[in-house]
């Protein structure tokens, strides 16, 4: 598939930035190559929404106001029932021989029927502290309501992505010295998907998947529960020295990826291809009893 040449030029290099990642890890401990094709067909397919979602939502005025590390309002979002209908149709392609892929497509069949559906279901899965019309849509469409919520936040990405960068740049967000913030994205309210241990100073950074937000947040706490309790928090590691490791809190049972940037030196570490490679940790982390940080 090529994409190229009618790609904006950073879109272009964050895809290619991407897809060069997950390359270097094919063949790496655990990771089949059929679960990275689906990824890089992913990759490819939010790239081209964002790229439909620039040109939609430039005719719209930027909202005022917004404060960077706020959360996302779902006027800043623009959610848009087309591009979700195509971004939804290009995953349903990638998903063949996916474990998911009668239920992407019965999605995509009751979306052509229900015109609207796709953006409530973003919505409530995203923004939405209503989780009503995702638990009634599970219920009408036959599959359990995480695989839907799962499906809709892989849709709703592009849009809180894109919606981040129209606020412009900002200073990273530091909550290392705050107690009442977790491991929840302050712009768009996802868990925290990865942790990487910043290089220089080995700074705990948490970084969100649905929205690429990185904060600075406390080393020794579950991203999770906030429990500081050291006594309850562990680590798991496939060998002794691998730069990739699971941190897991026997409080909640909860487990986050964590990347330790000084072990990767001269590395770019995209979070998202991070977190396609590593699915071989998510693994342990379930056998061992530990579930990932509610989506
Ligand atoms: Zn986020
Ligand atoms: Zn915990």
């Amino acid at each position: 598939m090529d994409v190229t040449g009618t790609l904006p030029e950073d879109l272009e290099a964050e895809l290619k930035a991407e897809l060069d990642a997950m390359d270097a890890a094919r063949g790496a401990a655990g990771v089949s190559d059929d679960y990275l094709r689906f990824c890089e067909q992913v990759a490819y397919a939010h790239t081209r929404a964002r790229a439909a979602i620039r040109s939609a939502v430039s005719r719209q005025p930027v909202p005022k106001n917004v404060e960077a590390g706020s959360r996302l309002t779902l006027d800043e979002v623009s959610l848009d029932e087309a591009v979700l209908m195509t971004l939804l149709e290009d995953i349903a392609r990638a998903s063949r021989g996916e474990d998911q892929v009668d239920q992407v497509r019965a999605l995509a069949t009751a979306a052509r029927q229900e015109p609207g559906l796709l953006t409530r279901l973003t919505a409530a899965a995203t923004l939405g502290d209503d989780a009503r019309p995702l638990q009634e849509a599970a219920r009408r469409l036959g599959f359990p309501p995480h695989a839907l919520l799962f499906m809709a936040r892989l849709l709703a990405r592009p849009f809180l992505v894109e919606a981040r960068l129209r606020r412009g740049e900002a200073a990273e967000l530091d909550v290392r010295s705050s107690d009442t913030r977790n491991g929840r994205c302050p712009t768009c309210g996802s868990s925290a998907g990865l942790a990487v241990l910043r290089a220089e100073d080995g700074a705990r950074r948490l970084c969100c998947l649905g929205c690429d937000e990185a904060w600075l947040a406390p080393r020794l706490m579950c991203a999770s529960c906030g429990t500081r309790d050291q006594a309850e928090l562990a680590t798991l590691c496939v060998s002794e020295g691998d730069p990739r490791w699971l941190e897991v809190c026997d409080a909640c049972r909860r487990y986050l990826k964590t990347i330790d940037e000084a072990r990767l030196a001269g590395y770019t570490i995209v979070p998202m291809a991070e977190d396609a490679c590593t699915l071989h940790l998510d693994m342990i982390a379930e056998k061992e009893g530990y579930v990932r940080s509610a989506l």
